[in-house]
């Protein structure tokens, strides 16, 4: 090999350059021996609902409990409908399927990957009960136009992948979370605010949400052993709180370093006619939580980076309406072009904010050679 390795993301990188930093929160855990929830995690809601520009956080055990809380808290259940996009993690569906209600999807916009919005307008029925656009790669949805088509039907805006984004509603700089009536996060690892484990959080403007996420994630109660309703055990453990708290101050130059990384690319790249690099709407500021073109022959190229030691993925290779868990939804390959077409173009290349410019050549070097460029 000619050139250095490049994984899809170095998450050793980005420890050695903050390993004091999470060593000291981490070990006022460990002497306080407080473990379960306690003040390190109440300051990392309050910094998250800070960025957020919501009234409340509420930290929980992964973002997939964060959306199933999330449709609890809005009374989603048994019967109901909750449309949603079928090109994403499959997290932002099971979790509908798991509060007894039923997925209904509706097709992308060809453009950023996102829940179309005349789609999501035209697929809610009078049994749906919450809408679920998800801020895909690091950009939010068009939440406004989504918002616009569903009428009074409440949000839940799934950004595992986007926390810190923004996006400019009429005239105004709105962050990812902020406008929905529920807005969700991740902090598994490969987010781009990652613990060492699973972690996960709801932010709010409405204090009646609020408290039903709080009882919801404690079993129901507030009032220990006096449960109002069935909840979960899902709380946001005190040493992945401590990481995160640690990492939060750097989230913004990281999101920075992913836009630099992808700008490079997206110059690197403009004449290679096979390849379509991202589109970012111009209301929108991406966190790149992955850099995902589009390729035509994208399974040949895979193959041809992998064998130069470069790193790359498919998200996501299968649309949610086309897996076999949810053949009894009904649906047939064909229903959703676009997020069909997506499932069979996208690759996501290194984007990462540790990634060293001989690395990005390296990248872009080999792309460019499969091309014969
Ligand atoms: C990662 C992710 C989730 C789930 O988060 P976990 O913390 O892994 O449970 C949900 N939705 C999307 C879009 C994601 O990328």
């Amino acid at each position: 090999m000619t050139h250095p390795p490049v994984p899809l993301l170095d998450l050793k990188a980005q420890h050695a350059t903050i390993r004091a930093e999470v060593a000291t929160l981490v070990n006022e855990v460990i002497e306080d021996q407080a473990f379960i929830l306690g003040p390190i995690v109440g300051r990392f809601e309050c910094a998250v609902a800070g960025l957020s520009r919501t009234r409340y956080a509420v930290g929980c055990a992964n973002g997939t409990d964060a959306i199933l809380l999330a449709l609890r808290a809005l009374g989603v259940g048994r019967d109901d409908e909750v449309v949603t996009t079928p090109f994403t993690f499959f997290a932002t569906a099971g979790t509908i399927h798991n509060v007894g209600a039923r997925p209904v999807f509706a097709d992308i916009d060809p453009l950023t990957f996102n829940l179309d919005a005349a789609a999501a307008g035209a697929a809610v029925t009078s049994r749906t009960k919450a809408v679920i656009p998800v801020d895909l790669f690091g950009q939010m949805a068009a939440i406004e136009q989504v918002r616009a088509q569903i009428g009074s039907v409440p949000l839940i805006e799934d950004a595992a992948q986007s926390i810190g984004a923004s996006r400019q509603i009429d005239g105004r700089v709105v962050m990812a979370g902020e406008v929905a009536d529920v807005g969700t996060f991740s902090f598994f690892p490969s987010k781009n605010l990652g613990g060492f484990g699973d972690g996960g959080m709801m932010v709010a403007q409405d204090e009646a949400i609020f408290t039903t996420l709080l009882k919801l994630r404690t079993h129901g109660s507030v009032k220990t052993y006096h449960h109002e309703l069935v909840g979960y055990n899902s709380r946001l453990d005190a040493l992945q709180a401590a990481v995160l708290m640690a990492k939060l101050p750097y989230l913004e130059a990281w999101s920075a370093a992913r836009r630099a990384n992808a700008a490079y690319y997206d110059h690197a790249l403009a004449d290679v006619a096979d390849v379509v690099t991202p589109y970012v709407d111009p209301a929108n500021t991406s966190i790149y939580n992955q850099y995902t073109v589009r390729a035509q022959r994208r399974d040949a190229l895979q193959s041809h980076l992998k064998e130069r030691g470069i790193g790359s993925a498919i998200y996501y290779p299968l649309p949610l309406h086309l897996q076999p868990c949810f053949a009894y939804l009904g649906y047939s390959a064909g229903q959703f072009p676009e997020a069909e077409r997506a499932s069979q173009e996208v690759l996501s290349l290194p984007v990462f904010p540790e990634l060293r410019a001989d690395q990005r050549d390296a990248v872009v070097d080999a792309v460019r050679a499969f091309y014969g460029r």
